[in-house]
């Protein structure tokens, strides 16, 4: 492993999030990767390696000590198959923070605009699409 490897605990940069800012919500969203979250909220405290298409670290939600939460990036989602929590890179930050800091996240991340009803529906539509795609269902209001 390079210097890179060990200071990112394996992720590559391109894994890293990129500046979405400029894009518009819109594609903003379709360009947020799991990958991009899970590095930019977990970091190389968690995870430990990378086997293909997906990485496996111990889980962020429940205390573990054989790793069993998945981060697929064919799929773009993630998965523990401990405590079954999945969902994608939109989810990831609710399922992790409270949803006030989520929207702050989001915000800072892709300028989501909670004040702006356009982006709220924007967003709630691609939250619901994202947790259909992962197999359950939110109705998700802002
Ligand atoms: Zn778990």
């Amino acid at each position: 492993m390079n210097l890179q490897g060990i200071l990112f605990g394996g992720w590559s940069k391109d894994e890293m999030m990129p500046n979405l800012l400029h894009l518009g919500l819109d594609r903003a969203i379709e360009s947020l990767r799991i990958e991009y979250v899970a590095l930019d909220l977990f970091g190389n405290r968690l995870v430990i390696n990378k086997k293909g298409t997906r990485y496996k670290s111990l889980c962020p939600f429940h205390k573990e000590k054989t790793p069993s939460f998945n981060i697929e990036l064919k799929y773009n989602r993630y998965r523990c198959y401990g405590c079954h929590r999945t969902g994608g890179p939109l989810f990831l930050p609710f399922d992790y923070f409270d949803k006030i800091s989520a929207l702050s996240y989001f915000q800072s991340k892709i300028g989501l605009d909670i004040n702006n009803e356009e982006h709220k529906n924007i967003f709630e539509q691609a939250l619901e699409k994202e947790a259909r795609r992962a197999g359950f269902n939110v109705n998700f209001r802002l």
